[in-house]
């Protein structure tokens, strides 16, 4: 049988540098899918909060975030200037955990992701949404949660590589720091803290390459039924 595109919701989480953004874009492509990522959003109110020195609350209530749901070529806008490139700097970096820690951001963002995610599974069928908390709180009812991991080392040895293409230097052991400094935070904050879904897989990245996370991912998308003209599994 032909495979077909995705039908219902992939949550995908972890903690940073374990490939989630690059796994998470192929996979929809893969799936001819939409792809969310909601990393991104934080990071666009991040930035406004920044520029502005504003309350965070009331810049994410006020500030236009509009985000690409395309996994070929995703899109961020901030009050309609393309601020991509801008969201993913050191500064931004810096303050971004603090700023999704606010309750009131997150439930204004948490309100518009699952918009975009209702409209994108209405009009496409499918979608798959990278972030902290998709399978514990913005789509509990996802068809699929995976929650990916990776050794420390691994993710600031990939943080790096990834900055190092962007133009960006640090070395492993500054990023080593920031990528345990934002763990801490994510996962100790009060609301919706990083954890993995009770009913997410997990899949540990250190060892395996994109294609090796893709395989694995696709197997279990298969056997679950998840592309149209599966036959659902019971
Ligand atoms: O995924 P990315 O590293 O771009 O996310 C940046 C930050 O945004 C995370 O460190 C976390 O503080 C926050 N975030 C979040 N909830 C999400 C996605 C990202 O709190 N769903």
């Amino acid at each position: 049988m032909a495979l077909g595109d995705l039908r219902g919701v992939i949550a995908l989480d972890g903690p940073s540098g374990t490939g989630k953004s690059t796994v998470a874009r192929r996979l929809a492509s893969t799936l001819r899918s939409g792809y969310l990522d909601t990393g991104a959003m934080y990071r666009a109110v991040t930035l406004a909060v920044l520029r502005t020195g504003g309350d965070p609350a009331e810049v994410a209530r006020t500030a236009r975030v509009e985000i690409g749901t395309d996994p070929v070529s995703p899109t961020v806008l901030l009050d309609g200037a393309d601020v991509a490139a801008e969201i993913r700097g050191p500064e931004v970096t810096l303050a971004v955990s603090e700023v999704s820690a606010v309750p009131e951001v997150r439930r204004i963002l948490v309100e518009q992701q699952r918009a975009i995610i209702a409209s994108i599974v209405n009009t496409q069928g499918g979608i798959v949404v990278e972030g902290r908390d998709i399978g514990t709180v913005v789509a509990p009812d996802a068809e699929l949660k995976v929650y990916l991991t990776a050794s420390a080392d691994a993710r600031a040895q990939r943080r790096t590589r990834q900055d190092a293409a962007a133009g960006r230097t640090a070395t492993v052991e500054a990023t080593l720091a920031d990528v345990q400094r934002r763990d801490d935070y994510d996962s100790s904050r009060a609301v919706s803290p990083l954890r993995r879904a009770d009913d997410a897989v997990e899949l540990d990245t250190t060892e395996l390459d994109l294609p090796g996370v893709l395989t694995s991912l696709l197997a279990i998308v298969d056997s679950r039924g998840l592309r149209t003209g599966q036959a659902v599994s019971p």
